[in-house]
This record gives structure tokens, C-alpha cells and sequence, in this order.
């Protein structure tokens, strides 16, 4: 039997809008008879015909609904990317194709033995960790789900209606936005997600931590949460971007002294 892992799917459109000014979700069905075994957290290879030729990129998966068989992605449409701009301009009905079933989901890879899950994503990595929400509290989750997301500018913040919808349903859903380059009028959390994550981590050795998007920061918290204790199989991860960002020593010292509940160090 063919191995349908790594045969290229066709894919069709069937929802493409903005949640966020530049970012993007599509949803695309898969019309075939293939396995269709996917939940928030896989990742897929996307293939794509765009003005430039065929170019193709690894995306998670936020939502898979099995029974109509569409798969959902979050993305940030990178305004010279060869890639995202195609895929965000495709009509309903437009063609793309997947391949493969990568990576773990992410209610795989949280630690049953876990009270509280606290997911912290920059932009577009915030999607993986609604779908996963989502899926978990239809399910029954019983443990608090605190995300956190880190954006640039208040309209780069996704998902607005979809999280107010989760937060008004069943289980204990709570959503934290922090901004760092906000207007005057912004009245929420300001900086990076790296200074506030003492406040939503009070709970430290009974939560499991699952990092998404800009690499930058998924070093740096990965780095200080063990740093501050936190078993390795408690801080699971999914990288987008910027691969060759370091975690600074000094910054990941500091964050593990606030996680640990000792005052930051003084500066130097
Ligand atoms: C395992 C894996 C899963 C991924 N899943 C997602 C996902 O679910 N959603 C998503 O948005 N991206 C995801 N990415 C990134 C994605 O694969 C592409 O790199 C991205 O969409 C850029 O495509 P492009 O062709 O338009 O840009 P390119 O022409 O490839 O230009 C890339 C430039 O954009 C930067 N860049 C890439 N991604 C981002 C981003 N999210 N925010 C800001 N700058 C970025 C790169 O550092 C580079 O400078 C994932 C990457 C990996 C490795």
C-alpha cells in the first residue's frame, strides 16, 4: 500500500480570512479517501502554485474537523514572503496541497500528571494553541488553559471573537494579551511575554508550558523554565521563525530568578 505520509494531497478552500491585521486562517478540505488522523499541534507540508513557482512551507494544524474533513491553519502573511501572500489570496474553492503528518499534537505531548496548561504564543503561534483549547475544553478538559499571546501592535491580536467564544464556554479559559509597541490607549499587559510570565506561571511545578512561534522567545522561556525547575517533559515546543536567535544568559538568569519567586536581579 502506498505510504499516503508522503503523497501530496489535494486540497481545496473552503474558508480564507484575516483574524488579525496580517494574519490569516484558512480552512482546506480534503476530498480524498486518505487517513485523515489530524489534530492541533501536526504539522503538514503546504505546496502551493504562486506567481513565483511552486514553493512550499511546514504549517500546523489549529483545527481538524474529521467529520466534514477540513483542516484549519493560523498564519502571518509575510508581505514579501514567496509563499503566504498566494496562500492568503486564494478564493474559496482555490487548490493547494498538503503532505505528510509531522510533530506530535499538542494533548499528546501535555503531561497528564499537569494541573494547569499554560500555552505562550507570539502572533500567529497562537493558533495551534486555541485549536488546541478548543478541542481540549469540547472534550471536557477539567484543568485551567491560560494562553498567552505577544504580538507587536494591538490589531496584530487573533482571534478575538474565537477566544471571547472559548472563554464563555465550558471549563476554565482565560486568554492574556500583552503588547509591545501599544497605542496610549492600550490598558493591558505592555513588553513581551519574557517579563510578564512570573504572573501567569504562579503555579510553576504543577503546569505543563507548550511554547509556539518566534524562536526567539521559545529559547528564552524554554531556557528559564528549566532553569527554574521545571522538568524538560513539562516545556514542549513548536518553533516558526527566526532559528538563529540565542537565549542571552543574563535575560534567561534573570526570568528563572522571578519564576522561582526571588526578586530580579539588580542591573548591572
Ligand atoms: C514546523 C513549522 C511549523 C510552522 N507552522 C507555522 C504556522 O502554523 N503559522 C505560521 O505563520 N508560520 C508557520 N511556520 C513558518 C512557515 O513555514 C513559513 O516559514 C512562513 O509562513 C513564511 O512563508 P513565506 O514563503 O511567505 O515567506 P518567505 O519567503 O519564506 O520569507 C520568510 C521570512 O519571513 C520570516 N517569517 C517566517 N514566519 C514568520 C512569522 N510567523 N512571523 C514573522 N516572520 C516570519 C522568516 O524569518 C523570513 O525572514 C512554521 C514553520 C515550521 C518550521
Amino acid at each position: 500500500m502506498t505510504d499516503w505520509t508522503s503523497s501530496w494531497r489535494r486540497a481545496e478552500v473552503v474558508e480564507n480570512r484575516p483574524v488579525a491585521r496580517g494574519t490569516q486562517l484558512t480552512a482546506l478540505r480534503l476530498p480524498d479517501n486518505l487517513p485523515f488522523p489530524f489534530a492541533p499541534g501536526h504539522v503538514v507540508a503546504l505546496r502551493l502554485m504562486t506567481p513565483a513557482g511552486l514553493h512550499r512551507h511546514p504549517y500546523t494544524v489549529c483545527g481538524a474537523d474529521e467529520a466534514n474533513r477540513v483542516l484549519t491553519f493560523i498564519y502571518r502573511v509575510i508581505p514579501e514572503g514567496r509563499l503566504t501572500p498566494a496562500f492568503a489570496a486564494l478564493p474559496p474553492g482555490g487548490a493547494a496541497e498538503i503532505s505528510g503528518l509531522h510533530h506530535s499534537p499538542i494533548h499528546e505531548e501535555v503531561d497528564a500528571e499537569a494541573q494547569v496548561i499554560v500555552g505562550c504564543g507570539t502572533s500567529s503561534g497562537l493558533g495551534p494553541l486555541w485549536g488546541y483549547a478548543a478541542r481540549s475544553l469540547m472534550e471536557g478538559e477539567q484543568r485551567p488553559i491560560h494562553l498567552v499571546v505577544g504580538v507587536r501592535e494591538e490589531a496584530d491580536l487573533p482571534l478575538g471573537p474565537e477566544l471571547e467564544a472559548l472563554a464563555a464556554g465550558p471549563g476554565t479559559f482565560l486568554c492574556t494579551p500583552i503588547v509591545s509597541r501599544p497605542s496610549s490607549s492600550w490598558a493591558g499587559l505592555r513588553g513581551r511575554i519574557t517579563d510578564h510570565a512570573p504572573a501567569f506561571l504562579p503555579r510553576l511545578q504543577n503546569t505543563h508550558v507548550h511554547l509556539v512561534g518566534n524562536m526567539a522567545m521559545v529559547k528564552t522561556m524554554e531556557a528559564a523554565l528549566q532553569a527554574a525547575g521545571l522538568p524538560p517533559h513539562r516545556v514542549t515546543k513548536e518553533g516558526f521563525f527566526n532559528w538563529n536567535a540565542e537565549a542571552d544568559p543574563a535575560v534567561v538568569a534573570d526570568l528563572a530568578r522571578r519564576l522561582s519567586g526571588l526578586p530580579a536581579s539588580a542591573p548591572p
